[in-house]
């Protein structure tokens, strides 16, 4: 980079030296591309965005980064709830474009690019009888979620998303392409596997697929009862490992499978995941149907991706106010909190979770990759998605916040994919002290300017 030159002009320059394109303000698509999945951070506009076609454009683009100072932020699905994938009055490197999937179904791998959904790559994948987990929603990006870990439908069966995680193809901070796996740079495939993007621009991602010829799933709508949520916690922690639940509080969405007269309100439903046939999934389901007559059971032999059905339409784009905690215990003075917290949300739609851990997911051991809460048996989060001005956001964020207080007073440690917006503990509760270590002295080696900053942010040793 030239600095004789103003910065409108470097900024173009950097344009012609890419396969890919340099969007600015002045181009008709740029308030649409500025845009990420939470309307509180509708405000950041972006110098440029350098939305690259190939990692030798990360590479470029991360070169002029470095040279211009400017604030840099990776986006890849948008949904960061911390709002890192963009950069007030810097430079945001999209990675949408990068978005091949390449299903190798006789070897149960696939390499999925860094710009492809949770949706994208299940549906591809899922024709051949195959699976990934990842989350709980389609819209998602990929390559943020396995950064963090992905706690989603399968972890009981097959793990966290990172447990799947074969290598990563990475752009470093200074311009290196390199794979990542357990045989080549180990240190940083660790890294990368719940440390976040403080690494470096992850392209491409390669996953072992798992079998799944047969799959039950839907939701399960119970009464809001907290006899009914602890007992369902309960059973869930006990059930055979195929079967995965992530339960929520919610007052019923207007879809098209609730009856009118039952949307908005309050239900307990519980998105139910089985891996496997469906006359041992009815067996393993049976003692859930049974904790209370259910106000919906839509739970059967579906595709996985069906799961996704709860993602908002584009047009319920909203702010939103996240909580979450890992925790050892969820009994019924819990469930009588969860159940007192939803009903004082004055959000339009909220929803307080349960997610039961363990299966697969428990048995990595807590030092084999960067997310180290291998031991908690839940994890409890409060969403609260809204609009409206700034004392609209003190008020849900002071629910969430309250809110997770409430059910979950001793916290094992918090996701670091669901910290929320603005949550002071950052890295110190998102990773025990001995991992947070290990993760600073490997930053220090592949990142020990702090280039990757605008991340729930780990500091070079
Ligand atoms: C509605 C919703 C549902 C969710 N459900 C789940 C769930 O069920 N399970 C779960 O585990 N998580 C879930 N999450 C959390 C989600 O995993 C994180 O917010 C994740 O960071 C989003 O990734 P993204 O690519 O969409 O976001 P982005 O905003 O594009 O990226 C977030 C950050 O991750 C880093 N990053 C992303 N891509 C790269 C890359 N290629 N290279 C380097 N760094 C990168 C960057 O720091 C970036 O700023 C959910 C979030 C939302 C909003």
């Amino acid at each position: 980079m030239d600095k004789r030159f103003p910065l409108a002009d470097q900024i173009s320059m950097l344009g012609s030296m890419i396969r890919g394109r340099v969007i600015t303000p002045s181009a008709p698509d740029y308030e649409a591309l500025r845009l990420v999945a939470m309307a509180q951070f509708d405000d950041r506009r972006p110098l440029a965005i350098v939305r690259v076609a190939n990692p030798a454009d990360v590479a470029t683009a991360l070169n002029f980064a470095q040279a211009s100072d400017l604030p840099l932020a990776i986006r890849a699905g948008g949904h960061s709830t911390g709002g890192y994938g963009v950069a007030d009055g810097g430079l945001v490197i999209d990675l949408r474009d990068l978005n091949a999937i390449d299903v190798d179904a006789a070897n149960r791998t696939v390499w999925a690019g860094a710009g492809a959904t949770a949706g994208d790559v299940t549906r591809a994948i899922e024709q051949h009888g195959l699976i990934v987990g990842f989350g709980d929603s389609g819209d998602v990006g990929i390559a943020g979620l396995t950064l963090g870990g992905g706690i989603g439908y399968f972890a009981r069966s097959f793990g966290l998303t990172i447990d799947s995680l074969l290598a990563v193809e990475i752009v470093t901070a200074s311009g290196d392409i390199l794979i990542a796996d357990a045989a080549n740079h180990p240190d940083l495939f660790w890294a990368v596997r719940g440390g976040g993007g403080n690494f470096g621009v992850v392209t491409r991602l390669q996953y072992r697929l798992h079998s799944l010829p047969e799959f039950v799933g839907g939701p399960l709508v119970l009464p809001p009862v907290p006899e009914v949520i602890a007992g369902f916690a309960r059973l869930a922690a006990e059930a055979p490992e195929e079967l995965t639940t992530i339960a929520m509080l919610m007052p019923l969405p207007p879809a098209p499978f609730i009856p009118a007269e039952a949307q908005g309100q309050l239900a307990f439903v519980a998105m139910m995941a089985f891996a496997g046939p469906l006359d041992a999934a009815n067996k393993a389901l049976a003692p859930f149907r049974a904790l209370a007559t259910p106000l919906a059971d839509l739970v059967g032999p579906a595709p996985a991706s069906s799961l996704y059905m709860l993602d908002p339409p584009p047009e319920a784009r909203g702010m939103a106010s996240v909580r979450s905690r890992f925790t050892g215990n969820f009994g019924l003075d819990d469930a009588r909190a969860m159940v007192n917290a939803a009903r004082a949300c004055t959000a339009p739609m909220s929803m307080s979770q349960i997610r039961v851990l363990g299966g697969a997911a428990g048995r990595v051991p807590g030092d084999a990759t960067a997310f180290a809460h291998r031991n908690s048996r839940f994890m409890v989060s409060f969403l609260a998605m809204y609009g409206g001005g700034p004392d609209i956001v003190e008020a849900q964020e002071r629910w969430v916040s309250d809110s997770v207080a409430a059910v979950a007073p001793v916290s094992n440690g918090v996701y670091v994919n669901f910290l929320g917006n603005g949550e002071a503990r950052g890295v110190a509760s998102a990773y025990p002290a001995d991992t947070l270590a290990r993760l600073r002295d490997i930053k220090r080696r592949y990142d020990p300017a702090n280039l990757f900053r605008l991340n729930t942010n780990i500091l070079p040793a």
